[in-house]
């Protein structure tokens, strides 16, 4: 008898490895430094704006998510028809390649990366072309441009990287599209984007409006600390948003995260503060690892990257010792999560203590 098959590349679809909880132990706080998560709590009011969804819950959302859109819209600058809101940034690279890919067709992107990419790719039967992060954990924009070929229907530009930590530049992304071709998409990845703090950042909402085929993803789960209520954003010229959000789940944004997601681009302020302090913290931590003699590369969102090689997992137990927990990438590296200003200091003392 045979049974139902799955598509072949199902078998395919890499495994997401999600970053463990912390292990408990007897008189110790532990920390989980392991998803980029916000170690604050949902910024004040938050929490009062969600509870009339949550006495709604019989009741479907409101699938247009009117009022996220039209909060977006004047928040960002943007016309409503140039946004597609989704379950979390990740909902949105599903999306991106449902809508633009065929199966074969290339998605190019740099990696290590973001590991929901291939992911995503492999699930729509399209192809991964990863492209190796300079030594610096830099994209090599350069090698992803020439990886291009005429199979390539998206490249992802994923900024800051994750886990690598540098962001782009905007000379650098100028310089990059105008080696792609029209018709390939290119999606700025920004899920960290409130973190960044240099020179000649992307303005990835200028660098939209001046090309038909770039289009950028952000979330509310880093920066704004709703990473439990998924959803993210996508904007772009408005045929490509257009056709995001003709492929999106309908009723994909809960009631609760519409909501959620709206009081807190309603406090900026409190936003703008809790995210200083974390760039002030990441500071802090990278300072600290480099005068124990580290070398990191730039870490331009709320993560630092230990390229630890053979050693990562070595580094992760002794991480665990003290009562944090870091997101192992085995035989690579260690990414660490910018925490509780208690948490960024174990990982100070792990730093000083593991040989390296
Ligand atoms: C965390 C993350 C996302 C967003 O995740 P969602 O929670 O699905 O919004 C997207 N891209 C990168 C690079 C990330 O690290």
């Amino acid at each position: 008898m045979s049974s139902p098959q799955p598509r072949p590349n199902v078998f395919e679809i890499p495994p997401y490895v999600a970053g463990k909880p912390p292990t408990v132990r007897p008189g110790m706080t532990s920390y989980k430094l392991s998803s980029n998560e916000n170690p604050y709590p949902p910024l004040p009011g938050v929490i009062e704006a969600v509870r009339a969804g949550v006495e709604a819950m019989n009741r479907y959302p409101d699938m247009g998510a009117t009022a996220l859109y039209a909060a977006l819209g004047e928040r960002f600058g943007v016309p409503v028809e140039h946004l597609s809101v989704a379950t979390g940034s990740v909902g949105l690279i599903y999306q991106l390649v449902q809508a633009f890919c065929d199966p074969g067709d290339e998605v190019v992107f740099a990696w290590r990366s973001f590991e929901a990419y291939p992911i995503a790719i492999t699930a729509a039967a399209a192809t991964s072309v990863r492209v190796p992060v300079l030594p610096d954990g830099r994209h090599d924009l350069d090698a992803m441009a020439a990886a291009v070929t005429d199979r390539t229907k998206v490249v992802l530009v994923c900024t800051p990287n994750n886990p690598t930590g540098p962001a782009v530049t905007q000379t650098e992304l100028d310089a990059f599209l105008a080696r792609i071709p029209s018709h390939v998409l290119v999606v700025v990845d920004e899920a960290y984007v409130e973190f960044v703090r240099m020179d000649d950042a992307v303005d990835a909402l200028a660098t939209y409006r001046s090309h038909e085929n770039v289009v950028v993803t952000r979330t509310f789960s880093k920066a704004y600390g709703l990473a439990g209520f998924r959803v993210g954003y996508a904007v772009g010229p408005a045929p490509i948003a257009g056709a995001l959000r003709a492929v999106s789940l309908p009723f994909g944004v809960s009631t609760v995260g519409q909501a959620a997601a709206i009081a807190s681009l309603e406090r900026e302020p409190e936003l703008l503060e809790r995210v200083d302090a974390l760039v002030a913290e990441r500071t802090r931590v990278v300072e600290g690892v480099r005068a124990a003699g580290w070398e990191l590369p730039d870490a331009q969102g709320n993560f630092v990257w230990f390229a630890l090689g053979e050693r990562t997992a070595e580094f992760a137990a002794a991480a665990d010792e003290l009562g944090i927990v870091v997101r192992p990438f085995a035989g690579e590296g260690a990414r660490v999560s910018i925490g509780e200003t208690e948490a960024n200091d174990r990982l100070l003392r792990l730093a000083a203590d593991f040989p390296h």
